[in-house]
């Protein structure tokens, strides 16, 4: 899509341990795809804020945060073309929450499908976080006035509700935000290797591959991969979990692996044992690479912070901005 340099794209992930080849191909190889086409300003956060609705070890935390900034570089992401901080080194993100919640309907965050899927998994701990999480992301975009937010479309529904957000203030209290539009790249929605009709998520043990998953342990839980139920008889549309086995190799094999796999499926020669091999054996050389850089980034924690102080100063100079205007039009300040 054509972008202008005054476009400012926003988007983030919780820090909440390993993840899973479904956030890499999904998010991270798709930004770092965006930073090479996008003209404007790209900014990739810590959603550390976020991720404390859910339960969590708060000695985890700090390591974590800084595992996943490792692993936004060892993915691609170029700190001269992305501004990478951690939401809560910005904590004029709160304030803004906090004023955003007064013009947020109460009914509005009650539709919202992502509270309804987490507080029925968490039902000990159904926080008032987790349900005015939206509020909170709204601040995230609108703080630095992003235009676009890339999202997959389980996410369209909150991007929507920034959009309400922000035409509410600016209607009460005079115009000062954008409304934000989704940006809807062709992400491939991986699935769960045991239940393929459901997107891969780390909430079914054996259904993803985690990014630290060592080679036999990809192979082992490939191998296990739900294929066809019955013999196949229309091979111009795969079942849900050999398409699957496909996207994969795709995004992790080469043009020749996606050809000759494609070929001995379409005449029936396939055996689902060779494409599962080839598949773990593509992952697992994948992914060594993306580990190694992982590891070298993480053996110097001092630079990543140094990185992160710099991005937190910058980043708030601009918060500080925004927070300024909307004190003085909702009257806290002159
Ligand atoms: P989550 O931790 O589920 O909020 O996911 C973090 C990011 O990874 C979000 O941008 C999701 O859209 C993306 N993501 C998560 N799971 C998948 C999946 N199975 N396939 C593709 N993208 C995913």
């Amino acid at each position: 899509m054509k972008t202008g340099e005054k476009d400012i794209l926003l988007s983030g992930m919780q820090p909440t341990g390993p993840l899973h080849i479904g956030n890499y191909v999904g998010a991270l190889r798709n930004w770092v795809r965006l930073q090479d086409q996008f003209a404007g300003r790209l900014f990739v956060f810590v959603a550390d804020y976020h991720a404390m609705s859910e339960n969590y070890d708060p000695k985890e935390r700090q390591e974590q945060i800084l595992t996943l900034v490792a692993e936004y570089l060892a993915a691609g992401l170029d700190p001269k073309k992305v501004t990478i901080y951690v939401q809560s080194h910005i904590p004029e993100v709160t304030e803004l929450f906090w004023i955003f919640n007064t013009v947020t309907p109460v009914a509005f965050l009650e539709r919202m499908t992502q509270f309804k899927d987490k507080s029925g998994r968490q039902k000990e701990n159904i926080n008032m976080g987790l349900f005015s999480y939206p509020v909170l992301q709204a601040a995230d975009i609108l703080l630095p006035k992003a235009s676009l937010v890339p999202v997959g479309l389980d996410q369209v529904q909150h991007v929507e509700l920034t959009r309400d957000i922000a035409r509410f203030f600016n209607n009460r209290f005079g115009e000062t935000f954008p409304e934000p539009k989704p940006l809807l790249t062709e992400i491939p929605k991986v699935m769960g290797l045991l239940d393929p009709e459901k997107k891969m998520s780390k909430s079914v043990p054996g259904s993803y591959i985690s990014l630290m998953d060592e080679p036999e342990e990809i192979q082992k839980k490939l191998r296990r991969a739900v294929t066809d139920m019955g013999p196949v008889t229309d091979r111009s549309k795969k079942s849900a979990g050999v398409q699957n086995l496909f996207t994969l190799l795709h995004e992790f094999g080469t043009p020749e692996d996606d050809a000759i796999m494609e070929r001995a499926y379409q005449d029936g020669s396939l055996k689902y044992s060779e494409l599962k091999d080839l598949l773990a054996l593509r992952i697992a050389d994948h992914l060594a690479t993306f580990r190694a850089r992982r590891a070298k980034l993480l053996a110097n924690p001092a630079a990543l912070e140094r990185m992160l102080a710099t991005n937190a100063k910058k980043v708030r100079k601009m918060a500080q901005q925004t927070v300024k205007e909307v004190r003085q039009k909702v009257g806290l300040s002159t």
